[in-house]
């Protein structure tokens, strides 16, 4: 199994803050949550379910800036939940699960799954042994 488990290489789904030494993430399917984000959409859902106020959507409020800031974070997040799934399915071909497998959890064929994966399979592979 070739999970990359580094903070230093995440970065937090929800407000985009890279990951450094000794900061902790919870994950889970691909996207990534920081301490602070965890506190805040904490305390967010503790005062919402206390006065059930309906808030509006915060890109409503967002400037033109703010709205073209979050686009790189966007991004860097739909790339660290790509390298998720290319992990999984590494993690998948190391316990011999088949390509056929593979296609039929995706609703894809056989080919297809080996077309998507397979060498992006072997660079994570690669990049652990070297490592
Ligand atoms: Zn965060």
């Amino acid at each position: 199994m070739t999970m990359d488990t580094d903070v230093r290489r995440k970065s937090c789904s929800f407000c985009g803050v890279r990951g450094k030494r000794g900061m902790k993430f919870g994950g889970g399917l691909g996207a990534m949550i920081c301490e602070s984000c965890v506190e805040h959409y904490h305390e967010l859902f503790q005062s919402r379910s206390r006065t059930k106020a309906a808030s509006k959507p915060p890109w409503e409020s967002m400037s033109d800036t703010e709205i073209l800031a979050n686009l790189p974070l966007i991004s860097q997040t739909a790339a660290q939940v790509d390298e998720f799934l290319v992990e999984w399915v590494e993690l998948a071909r190391s316990r011999k699960i088949s390509w056929a497998e593979i296609g039929k959890a995706f609703g894809v064929s056989r080919q297809a799954a080996w077309e998507r994966f397979a060498q992006r399979v072997e660079q994570v592979r690669s990049r652990s042994t070297s490592a």
